[in-house]
């Protein structure tokens, strides 16, 4: 039985989603399309996904009860604890997933598209696992910025491709990708969120859904119930807050909580918070809310962090956001920095500069003493220390 969350037959979640592809891409989306969710349904699939999840990447990842941030906050609040799996991120969920829909595809050559670097990494990380061929592209600014992890994917066997147009970031390389898989048909285009053409987004928010699945025994094992009232994720693209809702959609006493960059303020000119400023228009194949001019043309955002740094979200999240079933707030580059420097001082966990965002809005919300929140807490912060040093003591 289909829920109002998952895709119709035309790949729409309301009035968002869709395959919006140049026509030489059809058989490669519909090959895709008509194979997924029997391969993610079958036996010997979640046999092999699962193995690899225990043992490869290191699942379940605990649920941590935050004592000192819940004594602060004066709440109950738990943390996902995405930061501790394979390559320090919940995009690994997804890679191994895709990986092993690819190979039962046939496929021998992947492509995928990197902002933090993150993405590329988890990606090279299943190619190597696999033994497949890897290209990775990648904003020319982002491989400046994320340093090491170009180093991680050279080391993993990948070819890194610099994207040179626009604003040399995520969107940028994502188009350099599209391209590619145009003229290579034969590639499997492995995507990082819940984006592009139907039915990567549906077969991502299933692919993460591990998040949720695991909350849900995590929380009963801890509390005696499986519902947490509130679930806070970051969204980029929108992945590690789908695989965290997912198996709470349809419980609507269950208050789900977005968070986006903002940048240097929503307002500001310098900001990456979608759902606030954007409309409802095209990107990488798929109708969603994106941040755009009266001319249609895509705005540059702008985040501290390069995983947020992204003008869409995925159909789904522009779905959630317009039937109102999740609240979207926002978090400043200056107040995720507070909230990193704060999670780091109170728990001794450094965090990604994108899952920060989601710590950020725990100082604005109106919290109840008897509150059980759930944090997504996304990924580490090794890779941002640079970021991190040049604001230290600031
Ligand atoms: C990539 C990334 C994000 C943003 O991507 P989503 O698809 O929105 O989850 C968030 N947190 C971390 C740690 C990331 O690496």
């Amino acid at each position: 039985m289909k829920t109002k969350f998952q895709p119709d037959e035309n790949g729409y979640f309301g009035e968002f989603g869709g395959a919006y592809i140049p026509e030489l891409l059809y058989p490669n989306v519909k090959e895709i399309e008509d194979n997924y969710i029997q391969i993610i349904e079958s036996e010997e699939f979640q046999k092999e996904y699962r193995g690899l999840l225990k043992d490869y990447v290191g699942r379940p990842s605990p649920l941590y009860y935050a004592t000192r941030l819940s004594e602060k906050y004066k709440a109950h609040i738990y943390l996902k604890r995405e930061d501790l799996v394979h390559t320090g991120a919940h995009k690994i969920n997804n890679t191994i997933g895709q990986i092993l829909i690819a190979q039962k595809l046939g496929k021998t050559q992947i492509i995928a598209e990197t902002g933090a670097g993150q993405h590329g990494v988890a990606t090279a990380t299943v190619c190597a696992l696999m033994g497949m061929d890897c290209t990775v592209f990648m904003g020319e600014k982002d491989i400046v910025r994320q340093a090491p992890n170009v180093a991680r994917m050279k080391m993993l066997g990948a070819k890194v491709v610099p994207a040179t147009s626009g604003s040399k970031t995520l969107k940028d390389a994502t188009n350099e990708a599209i391209r590619y898989w145009i003229q290579n048909p034969h590639t499997f285009y492995l995507i990082g969120s819940v984006v592009g053409p139907h039915p990567h987004p549906d077969m991502v928010a299933r692919l993460q859904a591990i998040i949720s699945e695991e909350i849900k025994w995590q929380m009963k094992e801890k509390t005696g119930k499986e519902n947490p009232d509130t679930i806070i994720a970051c969204v980029g693209g929108g992945s590690n807050a789908a695989g965290a809702f997912y198996h709470y959609l349809e419980n609507e006493e269950v208050e789900l909580i977005a968070v986006e960059a903002a940048g240097l303020g929503v307002t500001s000119g310098e900001s990456a918070a979608t759902s606030q400023l954007g409309e409802v228009g095209i990107i990488h194949g798929s109708k969603t809310i994106l941040m755009q001019d009266e001319y249609g043309q895509i705005v540059e955002p702008y985040s501290i962090s390069a995983g947020l740094d992204y003008p869409g979200v995925g159909p789904l999240h522009a779905f959630l956001f317009d039937s109102k079933r999740a609240k979207f707030m926002n978090a400043t580059d200056q107040e995720a920095l507070d909230a990193a420097f704060e999670l780091t001082k109170v728990e001794g966990i450094i965090p990604a500069l994108e899952t920060a965002h989601a710590f950020a809005v725990l100082p604005k919300m109106d919290l109840r003493e008897d509150q059980v929140i759930v944090i997504n807490l996304s990924g580490r912060g090794d890779k941002d220390l640079e970021t991190y040093i040049k604001h230290l003591d600031a």
